[in-house]
């Protein structure tokens, strides 16, 4: 049998990798704690069924990404593709607005989508997400977009701009739905077959279709900005000049459209710009769900949030300086003297330092050539002569200076060395 393999669109981070992410999962939770967020951790699995009700049965995810699967005792089960359903399946089922009128949460974990692979979308990947509950005004939209926006920049991203649009309230996506099928059903033909299916079930998201023949026809489309009733466009008013204010940079993008079913009114996108990641594919997607709650079983509770693909941002935003590398390398000069050797690295990580030994032995040479490559500036020489006299060998590596130092007064002498530099 030939050696396994990762599942294709799902990757190893190994240790460079892993650290950058987790300095941008530290930094994400350093801001939200700036902004009042605490962090709610759910399940990977999920019922089908929250997903499906949830994002929408006539959308690419439900109809064709998701992992879905039948568990032993026959409940039909799913990998979470995003991050919201089970948040607000959380949010209900623990009655959290009994305890407060407005919660704040981000999250953040694997997601899984069974999407074609390429630079930037993986089948397994991470998002970084918040929710806010029970607050239907613009400036909780921008409370949150400019948390969104400080992460980012503090993340490394630079020239962060939000694309923002309205879908209005249910009102005004009905009366837009109707415009946009009369505009779309005499284009039939030039639709991709996709699209054209979409027509009658979901017409919203061919605007969101990527086929180049449908770019094409729905670049006349009509524009959901033009039905928004009066509550809608003081929503969208309030949210652009909350921004402004802020000094957040936005951009209205009546066009921008997202996968799911569940937005209403506030959408947004942040994408990349140039660089590793394209200037089509987005970092982050959010916006305002002022239904969703109600349809898990909730009372009518307002709700918007967002979305960052950790993997995308990784691509966008440059690795933070590395960390500090090992200390103090203890080189045991024989094999009868590995046991005690171990036994001072010990001592010295029982005090917070990072000490590596060399637990295959080896020579001397090849021992300190390992502290070498490791990066340590300071390598202990224990050896039986030493050790019967109560000293090791402190070895300066850079300067190539060694002097004598009583075990007892190792970490004074350690620290002192560090500290010269
Ligand atoms: P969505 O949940 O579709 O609104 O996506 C939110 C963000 O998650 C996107 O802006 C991407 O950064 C990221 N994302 C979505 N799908 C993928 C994927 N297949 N691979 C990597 N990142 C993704």
């Amino acid at each position: 049998m030939s050696a396994p393999r990762a599942v294709k669109g799902m990757h190893d981070l190994l240790p460079d990798r892993t650290a950058h992410a987790a300095w941008l999962e530290a930094r994400f939770r350093e801001v939200a704690r700036r902004w009042g967020f605490g962090e709610i951790r759910t399940p990977v699995v999920e019922p089908t069924e929250l997903f499906v009700r949830s994002i929408g049965e006539s959308t690419d995810i439900v109809e064709k990404e998701m992992y879905s699967f039948v568990d032993k005792g026959q409940d039909a089960l799913t990998l979470r593709p995003e991050g919201t359903a089970g948040v607000v399946r959380a949010y209900v089922e623990h009655a959290v607005w009994t305890q407060e009128p407005v919660t704040r949460w981000i999250y953040m974990g694997p997601m899984f989508r069974r999407e074609r692979p390429a630079r930037g979308r993986y089948r397994q990947f991470h998002q970084l997400g918040a929710e806010l509950f029970g607050d239907p005004g613009p400036y909780a939209d921008a409370e949150l977009i400019d948390m969104l926006v400080t992460f980012l920049r503090e993340a490394g991203v630079a020239d962060v701009e939000v694309l923002l649009n309205s879908l209005g309230g249910p009102e005004a996506r009905r009366a837009y739905r109707h415009a946009l099928v009369e505009y779309l059903e005499p284009r039939r033909p030039a639709l991709s077959a996709d699209s054209q299916r979409r027509l009658a079930s979901n017409p919203l998201r061919v605007l969101d279709s990527k086929a180049p023949e449908d770019r094409e026809v729905v670049a006349h489309a009509p524009r959901i900005t033009d039905f928004l009733n009066a509550e809608d466009r003081a929503h969208l008013d309030g949210l652009r000049a909350a921004l402004d204010r802020l000094q957040v940079p936005h951009r209205l993008e009546p066009t921008l459209v997202r996968g799911l079913d569940y937005y209403d009114r506030t959408l947004f996108e942040v994408r990349g710009r140039g660089g590793e990641l394209g200037a089509q594919d987005a970092v982050c997607g959010g916006g305002r769900y002022d239904g969703l709650v109600e349809t898990m079983g909730g009372p009518p509770t307002p709700a918007v949030g967002f979305a960052i693909g950790l993997e995308r941002l990784m691509l966008l935003a440059p690795p933070p300086p590395p960390p500090p590398g090992t200390d103090v390398f203890v080189v045991a000069v024989g094999a009868a003297e590995r046991l005690e050797a171990a036994v001072i690295a010990r001592e010295l990580r029982a005090e917070g330092l990072s000490v590596e030994t060399d637990l295959r032995g080896g020579s001397l040479r090849s021992q300190l050539r390992r502290a070498d490559r490791v990066g340590a500036r300071l390598a202990l020489l224990v050896g039986s002569d030493e050790l019967a006299r109560g000293v090791v060998q402190l070895r300066d590596l850079r300067a190539g200076r060694q002097r004598e130092v009583g075990r007892d007064a190792l970490r004074a002498a350690i620290r002192a060395e560090r500290s010269a530099t």
